[in-house]
């Protein structure tokens, strides 16, 4: 049996299973049938188990580890940063890693923003740009402006677990019992084919879906204090990609009609759609973006709202007409993610990670296509950089769901996992997300594998 410091496997299984209470995880599944994976180490892009045993990491511990784990120009960041300062608070006091990132950061971002807010995840960098919008227009003089009480987001649309995300991403199936708590956004679908506008053409599921955003634009924009969308790709709702053409159309009804538009790069941005972030993608111009998971290359937790000067100026008035900004974690921007952050941003040129990724993404969605698009059981496969959803069905062209008692997706995540691959499902969508610096032959052995278990289990 494995030794780890005084526990051994078993023990840490039995913890586990008494006493941990996983994230997103049904108690009855995980612990009767997904058997558990205890990591206890990670190496470049495999993660490593209690037993010793080694897995390919195909989501890159939930979208956001980058160049691979125990980095050695990462490791030494942080290692580097712990000898001289581990934690300060950003109330009131600066620090040099935090300007540092600062600095580096906003070479990265659109060029309309100068302003960068740190919070500790993405869901409350999600809740400080929510609030950052909403309350610029209800601390303008205007009684028209301070009319602007409500968002507009996306129809399946993912944001993160606080309640104010949670308003934006409301969700029947899994939300329904914290309906009393939620404000529901306004929400409009994106343009996609197999979900909203089925038996369109993508051109006509486009004009379809831009009729009903004008349309809400036309009736509601006075109403509206911001428009927040996960721009060209909706991770969690299944990895759905709408055509840059559509996220032009948000940006140019955002700006002609006085909304504000938020970008929720927390899963696109750091390179994972084939560019540092999707806006770029689609020349769009956010007001406010949102980034997490990959800004510190997935090593340390820190988010960060980076905003336009215009935003940033609706909260600076004199002290006594409370127009401060009351918000902020403990922890936000904390020193030793600020550093290993900058030196993630300073690898992403030193590596040329951008034009890697770029070179690899054909590859792998070639691959992609040459060895699902003949599998049984895999009705379509949607990849835009390296973000994958591989969309299960009973049967193809049916696109007859499986129903979630089948655990059709479960298993073929578990199988993948015997075979030496972590991936992770979404419903009936199975989501692979490499690290932007996987090399080809992982990348290859990822493909493999999945296809491998999806034909093990799916047939
Ligand atoms: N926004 C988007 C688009 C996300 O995908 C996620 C997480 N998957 C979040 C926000 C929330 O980030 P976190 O889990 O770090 O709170």
């Amino acid at each position: 049996m494995f030794h780890v410091g005084t526990l051994q496997s078993k023990d840490l299984e039995r913890i586990d299973l008494e006493h941990l209470w996983h994230p997103f995880t049904q108690y009855r599944l995980y612990s009767k049938f997904d058997c558990p994976l205890i990591v206890d180490s990670a190496r470049g892009f495999e993660l490593v188990d209690v037993d010793g045993k080694k897995y390919l990491d195909g989501v890159s511990s939930l979208w956001c580890n980058i160049h691979g784990h125990s980095d050695p120009e990462l490791v030494e960041a942080i290692k580097s940063q712990c000898e001289k300062l581990c934690h300060s608070t950003l109330l009131g006091l600066a620090h040099v890693p935090i300007l540092e990132l600062t600095e580096e950061l906003l070479k990265w971002t659109p060029s309309n923003l100068s302003r960068v807010f740190y919070a500790d995840s993405g869901s409350t960098a999600v809740e400080a740009s929510l609030r950052m919008a909403f309350e610029w227009w209800q601390k303008q003089n205007s009684p028209v402006a301070r009319k602007k009480k409500r968002f507009a987001s996306l129809v399946n649309a993912y944001h993160g677990d606080t309640l104010g995300a949670l308003n934006v991403g409301f969700n029947e199936l899994m939300h329904s019992s914290l309906k009393p708590l939620a404000v529901q956004s306004f929400t409009v679908p994106a343009p996609h084919v197999f979900r909203f506008f089925e038996s369109m053409s993508a051109e006509d599921a486009l004009e379809a879906s831009l009729s009903v955003l004008n349309s809400l634009f036309d009736n509601h924009a006075n109403e509206i204090a911001a428009f927040i969308i996960e721009p060209l790709v909706q991770g969690a709702a299944g990895m759905w990609i709408h055509p840059a053409e559509y996220l032009r159309e948000v940006a140019s009804l955002c700006k002609k009609h006085d909304v504000f538009l938020i970008a929720d790069e927390v899963a696109t941005g750091f390179g994972k759609t084939g560019e540092m972030f999707a806006v770029n993608c689609a020349g769009v111009l956010p007001d406010l973006l949102v980034l997490g998971k990959g800004l510190s290359g997935g090593y340390l937790p820190i988010s960060a709202v980076a905003a336009t000067e215009q935003i940033f100026n609706g909260f600076v008035a004199p002290v006594e007409d409370f127009k401060t900004f009351f918000y902020g974690q403990t922890f936000a921007g904390n020193p030793l993610a600020a550093h290993v952050a900058k030196v993630n941003l300073e690898l992403f040129r030193k590596r040329d990670l951008l034009g890697k990724i770029k070179s690899n993404v054909e590859y792998f969605s070639s691959l992609l296509s040459d060895s699902l698009s003949t599998l049984k059981h895999v009705d379509e496969v949607r990849s835009f950089g390296f973000m994958v959803g591989i969309e299960l069905t009973q049967g193809v062209g049916e696109r007859k769901p499986y129903p979630p008692e089948a655990l059709a997706c479960w298993k073929v995540v578990r199988r993948a996992r015997e075979l030496g691959v972590v991936i992770r499902p979404l419903g009936n969508v199975l989501v692979l997300m490499p690290a932007v610096a996987m090399g080809r032959e992982e990348l290859k052995r990822l493909v493999e594998v999945t296809v491998e278990a999806i034909e093990l289990e799916l047939g």
